[in-house]
């Protein structure tokens, strides 16, 4: 027998990096500003530290666009390299600069929000160009370095000419991908995906008009400058600490998410968790009302800073995935495909601290301001219903803030209703019965004689009403919920009022059956019904088995 050992040689790899190893092109430019960030981050962290007394200053990123010379600029004044850097941390495929910064200086520097981690990012850049330069001088007094590649393992490496400290990466563009030479495209790829990042983003100038000073004469014309068109906002709400930030600065970052979202969101979580992972953000509540397609995933991820997708199933569960809002968290690596996070322990934490969080937050809205709440009802009851039905440990919490209406526009919660019926609202079996009626029934008759009993109807109008009433009477005992129209009720309403109609027994049968031959068998059943009101000394039901099941095919699904 013999061993052996498979050799795994650059040239292998190299094209099936650029191939494979993002499905998305556009990402190259999201890479190189991180290590841009990345960079600058640790220029900072080392003056902070006193490890060089190198001035930090208000360093910018630049992004410059080359049309003539088809090349991209990508400009840092981080740390640099030296030609011996370079040829570590560029020329070995696979090791992470940013990982070694983080081993080196561990707990100083845990916390800087330093982006890097396999060591790929960089190659990234030649899914779109044909050529790469990195023109490079480090913080240490040492000689520029200038490396040119051309997409093959083979590159040149030479002293350079750059004189300020710093990076700078041109990317020689493909003819097929000129899209990134075009100013919209790279704009929106700015916005995109760096719009929160820690470092300020410079791309192209812009005018900005000047405010008149108070005593100008009346003829003034105001002033205009040429001013850094900076893309980003570094200091987004969600890295602040909640006490920090007022109600107004949180609208007003919803505003900057979703700047075609005209109306408010209804109420705020703040996510603020570093053990045993970490992760901040801010979620919202949209005003829902009846609509179960509002569009989902508009909650973004992000790490440090850096936009990573707005597709958050598997971290987020599905029934807060209708919230609106960010995300982030270094724990949940750039690039990793959807299967891999729905089976990470991280993530799995991550999910249920968020379902935690909002739970939480219901209720303290409900404690501290129930009118308040009640109001909101309509527009969140959606999300609290869907994620009692899908997600037990959210049910157990639910249970003491989920409303329940009543065709008076009273509120209660499930235990108060209870409370409230269980001595009047009987049925032959001992159960207690739950009368509710939907948004189409409240004019009817049936509403009217049962409060008149003085029974409580609920309104339930919600989309997926019916499957949660299954679950309630499945997870509570001795209850039952019935339609106020069904053929349970009257049993109810009988017990307490035997006098049927002023008709004899032989013109009552004959009117049943006179009915009988008119209304459809197998969907309904015809009743003499105890009615005081005058109007309707008969009435047509559906057994209530029937009308869920009827419910459920249109709703399509079992509860
Ligand atoms: P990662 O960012 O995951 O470490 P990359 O492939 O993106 O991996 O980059 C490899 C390394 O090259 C970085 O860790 C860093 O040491 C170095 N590097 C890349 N870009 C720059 C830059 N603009 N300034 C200084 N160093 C850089
Ligand atoms: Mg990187």
């Amino acid at each position: 027998m013999a061993t052996g050992k498979i050799n795994v040689s650059v040239e292998n790899i190299f094209p099936l990096i650029k191939k494979f190893l993002y499905s998305d092109h556009e990402i190259f430019l999201r890479e190189l500003i991180s290590n841009a960030t990345d960079a600058t981050i640790k220029m900072k962290h080392l003056s902070t530290i006193g490890e060089t007394d190198v001035e930090y200053g208000n360093p910018t990123i630049e992004v410059k666009i080359d049309e003539e010379n088809k090349t991209l600029h990508i400009i840092d004044q981080g740390i640099g390299m030296s030609r011996e850097e370079v040829e570590k941390y560029i020329n070995e495929v696979a090791f992470s600069g940013a990982e070694e910064f983080l081993e080196k200086y561990k707990d100083s520097a845990k916390d800087t929000g330093i982006i890097g981690h396999f060591g790929l990012g960089f190659y990234s850049s030649f899914m779109v160009a044909n050529k790469v330069e990195i023109l490079t001088k480090s913080y240490k007094d040492e000689p520029a370095a200038h490396w040119i590649c051309e997409g093959t393992t083979d590159f040149t490496i030479e002293e350079g000419e750059k004189k300020d400290r710093g990076t700078e990466i041109i990317l020689h563009i493909n003819e097929e991908d000129k899209q990134f030479l075009k100013e919209e495209r790279i704009r929106e790829l700015l916005v995109k995906y760096n719009k929160f990042m820690q470092i300020p983003i410079k791309f192209g100038t812009k005018e900005e008009t000047l405010p008149l000073p108070e005593d100008a004469p009346e003829d003034a014309k105001p002033e205009t400058i040429t001013v850094d068109n900076i893309i980003n906002n570094p200091n987004p709400a969600w890295t602040k600490q909640p006490t920090e930030l007022e109600d107004k600065d949180y609208k007003n970052f919803y505003r900057e998410l979703y700047p075609m979202q005209f109306e408010d969101p209804l109420f705020h979580i703040h996510l603020n968790v570093d053990y045993p992972f970490n992760l901040t953000g801010i979620l919202y509540f949209p005003k829902m009302g009846q609509d179960m397609n509002i569009q989902k995933d508009k909650i973004q991820l992000y790490q440090n800073q850096v936009y990573v997708t707005d597709n958050v199933e598997g971290i987020v569960p599905e029934f807060l995935t209708m919230l609106r809002g960010v995300i982030d968290s270094p724990d949940i690596p750039l690039n990793v495909s959807r299967s891999y996070l729905q089976a990470d322990g991280a993530v799995k934490k991550i999910s249920s601290y968020i379902t935690r969080k909002v739970a939480d937050k219901l209720k303290s809205l409900f404690n501290n301001n129930r009118e308040d709440f009640e109001k909101k009802w309509n527009d969140i009851k959606i999300v609290i219903e869907y994620g009692m039905l899908s997600e037990d440990k959210f049910y157990e919490k639910a249970d003491k803030f989920a409303l329940y209406p009543t065709v008076d526009k009273k509120y209660y919660i499930f235990d108060e209703l209870l409370e409230k019926i269980k001595d009047t609202q009987t049925d032959k079996d001992g159960n207690t019965v739950i009368l509710y009626a939907s948004n189409e029934d409240t004019q009817h008759s049936f509403v009217e004689a049962a409060k008149d009993k003085g029974y409580e109807v609920l309104l339930l109008d919600s989309p997926i009403i019916s499957h949660l009433i299954q679950k309630l009477e499945s997870s509570k005992e001795n209850i039952s919920f019935v339609r106020v129209d069904s053929d349970h009720v009257d049993n109810l309403i009988k017990k307490e009022d035997d006098k049927i109609s002023k008709l004899s027994e032989e013109e009552l049968e004959k009117l049943k059956t006179d009915f009988e031959k008119v209304v459809p068998k197998e969907k309904y059943s015809v009743q003499l019904e105890a009615m005081d009101s005058t109007a309707a000394p008969l009435i047509i039901t559906q057994p209530e088995f029937m009308r869920r099941m009827k419910e459920m095919q249109q709703t399509g699904g079992g509860g």
